[in-house]
């Protein structure tokens, strides 16, 4: 069923005399349990598109509905209770904070969450660990762990509190091929057992692991299409 739908959302922003049209007229419609990639050339708009899929950004105008809730309306207090249920983010930089263990930084987010005990908290974030294959580094920090590690412990924080959508900004940018691989393999694998993603990407390679591409060009969707699968991918 349709789990996102965005209609006629345009983005500007007002920095000193300058407008920018960040974003202009999209529409886009995502089914639970779609697997998608936006792509682009740098600066057409897909980190803005990707911060008003995850309530990190407002629009100027336009209509969006999140799981049935009309969200363009809310103000920041209840986009934030939304965005802490429904939205789970994987960064290019893995945004973990450095002063927190591992399962602290998993746990953090279902603190804020009035559905989760703290029992709930203990067993999501162990199944989360255990998930990304990371439940021996519970106690780390991450400066302890590799690049590849900390993407994989955001992964968990990410979907820990089951999230209705997962949205990765440039999930494999700063890891090198063989841990790029790893995160790309779990996305499948999330996708696989039913998680819908949204992915933005500057690598061909990753933004085919999608079933569906979004194209964007100045601001604009210019094409949105399925992804033929090869034989490895059935
Ligand atoms: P992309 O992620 O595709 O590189 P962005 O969504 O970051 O593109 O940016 C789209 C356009 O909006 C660019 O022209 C960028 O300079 C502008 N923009 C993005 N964020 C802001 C902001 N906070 N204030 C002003 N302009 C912004
Ligand atoms: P993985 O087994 O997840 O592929 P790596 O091969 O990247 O991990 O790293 C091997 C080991 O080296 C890991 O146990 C990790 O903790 C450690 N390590 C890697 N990079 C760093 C780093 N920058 N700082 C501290 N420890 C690191």
């Amino acid at each position: 069923q349709t789990l996102i739908e965005l209609n006629s959302i345009q983005k500007v922003f007002f920095t000193d005399e300058v407008e920018t049209h960040a974003l202009s007229n999209i529409e886009l419609s995502i089914n639970a349990g779609e697997y998608i990639s936006i792509s682009g050339p740098s600066g057409c708009g897909k980190s803005t598109l990707l911060s008003i899929l995850g309530l990190l950004d407002t629009v100027t105008n336009g209509q969006y509905q999140l799981n049935g809730h009309q969200v363009a309306s809310l103000n920041a207090t209840q986009r934030a209770r939304i965005r802490n249920k429904e939205v789970g983010f994987i960064f290019q930089s893995f945004n973990l904070i450095s002063d927190l263990t591992v399962e602290e930084n998993v746990a953090l987010p279902l603190t804020y969450r009035d559905d989760f005990s703290s029992q709930d908290i203990d067993k999501a974030v162990k199944e989360a660990l255990e998930k990304v294959d990371m439940a021996h580094r519970a106690n780390h920090f991450p400066s302890q762990l590799s690049g590849g590690q900390q993407q994989r412990v955001a992964v968990a924080r990410a979907i820990a509190g089951n999230p209705s959508i997962i949205l990765a900004d440039e999930p494999t940018g700063n890891l090198d091929s063989k841990n790029a691989e790893a995160v790309m393999s779990l996305l499948d694998e999330l996708h696989r057992e039913g998680a819908t993603i949204c992915m933005v990407t500057h690598d061909p390679r990753s933004a085919k692991r999608a079933q569906r591409l979004v194209e964007i060009l100045d601001g604009k969707v210019i094409a949105d299409n399925p992804i033929a699968r090869g034989v490895q991918a059935a």
